[in-house]
């Protein structure tokens, strides 16, 4: 982040409102908690994330193959993965104005550490150790009821047409990796993937949240980028050191500061867990986790064999031994990402004596990677020109065309949603100077430079 200020966050959320990139959820109706809507460039750069993964994570790896599981299955798939019983979060009351809070938040909030998965009664006794320092964050009392835990499955009634569906509900989905799990033997089955291999996928999940906040990082219906690895048991660990350094060194890769990711290890580890490290990005509101990087075991596929009584075992081809493989995990939320992306590469600088807002967007990230003008809007020929040339560039890369008010206004535009190259179409374009006839000006949005280019190479150059 450039931007020399602590307000980065309230100037990120207000750029995204401004130039269309996220709504609040519901606007129009006074908005509807955990819920936002992506807007126009919102959409491209989304989209763009999760090329840019998918690209990592599938393209690039001959291991991996790719998946997209139903939203909604079978609800035994959750009762196996242990989200009916116990995919809860602590939950506590302010009797004063009634707002929910998440005690492990409140708790992180004055310096002591709790977390989801500890017993109730631990959570309890260690709030009402710190209840003199703990505050509702919204009314400021002191007044909190005990701690209770909260299930963060959401019910629908889909295939379920009895009135009162609430006792014998489907669920949509917690997290992605579930559909990866259940699919398990169709890909080894019909594919040529041999252990170990990955099934990677990128969908919505959802989860009951208490008390969502921070904008994108914590929502209710939110997306993931899931990838699990099936391995033998001996090598588990060796690939799980592989695919956390891979995973960090993937957003370095993507134009990130390397100072603004680190690891963070889990204080306490689910049972099945071998290990569990969160790759932390330094968020406006500091560091918090982006990734989660898990070595989990065969605790994934032998929950789904025992609840299906559908084998998981595995035969390795060459030795012939049978074991269910184990599960690296890598896990990453689209909107923590979309929101890291914004607050990495939002900038405020000075160019030719004025100051501007500018994202650094890599270029792959960019929703819009060149934005076509003509200098004047009310000379067709400048208009039929641009138009020709827009729809010259459109076939090849994501265009726009823009003809408001002036050259400058648009270039503060495009600035700020991140778009790397202007193109403007002139007189000289035209032939009114004959040695800069079929040419035209680019400009660059990070140094400002503009530099004349021919028409017959813009294609090969802005690719
Ligand atoms: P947290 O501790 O912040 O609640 P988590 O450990 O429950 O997150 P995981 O279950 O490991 O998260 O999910 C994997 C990834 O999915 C997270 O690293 C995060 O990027 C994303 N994610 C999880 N919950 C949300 C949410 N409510 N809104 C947006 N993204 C989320």
């Amino acid at each position: 982040m450039a931007a020399e200020n602590n307000d980065v966050m309230e100037k990120v959320v207000s750029l995204c409102k401004r130039r269309g990139f996220v709504f609040p959820g519901s606007e129009i109706y006074g908005g509807f908690v955990g819920s936002f809507d992506y807007g126009p460039y919102g959409v491209e750069l989304a989209n763009n994330i999760k090329a840019a993964w998918w690209r990592a994570m599938v393209q690039l790896e001959p291991n991996i193959v790719g998946l997209d599981s139903a939203i909604v299955t079978h609800p035994k798939v959750w009762e196996a993965s242990g989200h009916v019983g116990g995919f809860s979060d602590p939950l506590v009351e302010c009797k004063e104005c009634n707002t929910r809070s998440r005690a492990d938040h409140l708790l992180e909030e004055v310096g002591v550490f709790a977390d989801e998965k500890m017993s109730i009664e631990e959570i309890n006794q260690i709030f009402d150790a710190n209840r003199d320092k703990i505050k509702c964050p919204k009314c400021s009392k002191q007044n909190f009821g005990t701690v209770s835990t909260f299930n963060l499955l959401v019910k629908t009634n889909l295939g379920n047409f009895k009135n009162d569906w609430s006792s014998d509900p489907a669920y949509l989905r917690g997290e992605t990796c579930q559909g990866i799990y259940i699919n398990f033997k169709n890909v080894l089955d019909t594919t040529r993937v041999k252990v170990p291999f990955g099934i990677a996928q990128i969908g919505k999940a959802f989860r009951n949240e208490i008390a969502p906040r921070q904008y994108i990082f914590r929502k209710r219906e939110f997306e993931q980028m899931e990838m699990q690895m099936f391995v033998a048991p001996e090598t588990e660990m060796e690939l799980y050191e592989i695919w956390k350094q891979k995973r960090l060194q993937y957003y370095i890769d993507l134009g990130f500061k390397p100072e603004n990711l680190r690891f963070h290890e889990h204080e306490n580890l689910v049972f099945y867990a071998k290990a569990a490290f969160d790759i932390e990005y330094n968020f406006p509101f500091g560091f918090k986790e982006l990734e989660g990087v898990h070595a989990r075991g065969d605790y994934d596929l032998s929950q789904h064999q025992k609840f299906s009584g559908v084998s998981m075992e595995y035969t390795d081809p060459y030795t012939n031994d049978k074991y269910i493989p184990h599960v690296v995990e890598t896990s990453v939320g689209l909107d923590r990402t979309f929101l890291a992306v914004m607050s990495e590469f939002y900038h405020e600088d000075n160019l030719g004596g004025e100051t501007r807002v500018v994202l650094r967007l890599p270029k792959q990230l960019a929703p819009i990677k060149v934005a076509v003008f003509p200098l004047l809007k009310n000379k067709p020929e400048l208009v039929a020109k641009a138009e020709e040339i827009f729809r010259m560039l459109s076939k090849e890369i994501r265009a726009e065309y823009d003809d408001n008010s002036n050259v400058g206004k648009r270039y503060r535009r495009q600035d700020e949603i991140g778009t790397p190259y202007c193109v403007t179409i002139d007189f000289d374009t035209l032939g009114e100077n004959p040695g800069l006839l079929d040419t035209v000006t680019v400009r660059h949005r990070d140094s400002g430079k503009q530099e004349r280019v021919a028409i017959s190479e813009l294609v090969s150059k802005l690719k």
